[in-house]
């Protein structure tokens, strides 16, 4: 038994896999007759898209330098946070681990799965409390979650940080890394070659701009990949999904990124000299989190001049705070002038 088996669900560990007539068929046939598909074209999507997405997978191993064995696509990666609790957790008996606070699927996905959530708390200035992650743990916790840069604190937590509870913890490290192209931190998918136990996951909706196209992906160990391949729906992710993003990734991002990252650190400066702001926290990612004088007020007020934000202020560690997004130049000079109007 290889070290990651142990923690995957007995029913998981013998799961036969759903395999469709073109997955066993050999040779290179011409006439789809299998799939009960409609032989008219239509808009060009008739027939079920690549259950493995083979063309995609290829052009994202070259975009992250990680082999196709240890990328999983997944519809978002909100895909991949569920499949983590549907592969290594049995309902109503096994737990996680989650940083508190943090994006709220990792609760919401847990809570369907009938698996308990064992929040810890940040500790000052959103630092990684190690050693409470690690004694929140028993033998029935299978997966610890964790999100650098962090939702919706903003600030990214260090390489060795990481990488030392992902050694020392008895079960799977998930990070979540939809941010890290805004970080100057940078990534650790390339460490899953060297910890099996290690499970990184990142999208195309953030720094991308696809979040409309649904696209996740999770970098992983072989065996893991494997299991989440077996569990996925058969058809995940769509043709136009994937045909858009193939297209899409042919254009960089970096001048993009760049400016959102300028942008944010715009925001950072001038929001403090606004007297309904009383402090903003240093970001690693593309939003904000903003401590007010009033956050239920502020947020009304934002909404009345067209402007939606996300009020984080009823969040365990966010009293008072309210998450901004960094938008377009002009987005963001909107958002500074109806906070200046604000009495
Ligand atoms: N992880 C984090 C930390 C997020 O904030 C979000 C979206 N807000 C997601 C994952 C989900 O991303 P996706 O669109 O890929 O499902």
């Amino acid at each position: 038994m290889n070290k990651i088996e142990k923690w995957v669900r007995p029913n998981i560990r013998s799961l036969s896999p759903y395999s469709t007539a073109r997955d066993e068929a050999q040779g290179s046939p011409d006439i789809f007759l299998d799939a009960n598909e409609s032989p008219y074209p239509g808009l060009g999507y008739n027939r079920y898209p690549d259950p493995r997405q083979k063309s995609l997978k290829a052009r994202v191993s070259a975009l992250k330098g990680l082999p196709v064995e240890n990328i999983f696509l997944g519809n978002g990666s909100d895909e991949a946070i569920d499949l983590m609790f549907r592969i290594f957790c049995t309902p109503g008996k096994d737990n996680a681990v989650a940083i508190v606070p943090s994006y709220g699927m990792y609760t919401v996905a847990a809570d369907i799965n009938d698996v308990q959530v064992r929040g810890v708390p940040l500790g000052a200035d959103f630092s990684l409390p190690t050693e409470a992650l690690l004694e929140a743990a028993d033998a029935n916790t299978k997966l610890l979650f964790l999100c650098s840069p962090n939702n919706p604190s903003g600030n990214a937590f260090s390489r060795e940080e990481i990488l030392e509870l992902v050694r020392r913890f008895q079960g799977i490290v998930v990070l979540d890394e939809a941010y890290a192209d805004f970080s100057a931190k940078g990534s650790l998918r390339g460490e899953v070659l060297e910890y099996p136990n290690l499970v990184v996951l990142q999208t195309f909706s953030k720094a991308y701009g696809m979040a409309g196209l649904r696209l996740g992906m999770a970098f992983a160990d072989a065996y893991v990949i494997d299991l989440m391949n077996r569990v996925k729906y058969p058809y995940n992710i769509s043709q136009a999904a994937q045909k858009l993003v193939l297209k899409a990734l042919d254009e960089p991002r970096d001048r993009e990124i760049a400016e959102i990252v300028a942008q944010r650190e715009r925001l950072t400066a001038q929001l403090p000299e606004l007297p309904c702001v009383l402090k903003v926290w240093p970001s690693d990612a593309n939003f904000l989190l903003v401590q007010v004088t009033d956050a239920d007020a502020l947020y009304a007020h934002l909404l009345q001049d067209g402007i939606i934000v996300r009020n984080r202020s009823r969040v365990t560690g966010c009293a008072g705070c309210l998450r901004f997004t960094v938008g377009t130049p002009e987005e963001n000079d909107r958002l500074l002038q109806s906070l200046k109007r604000y009495e």
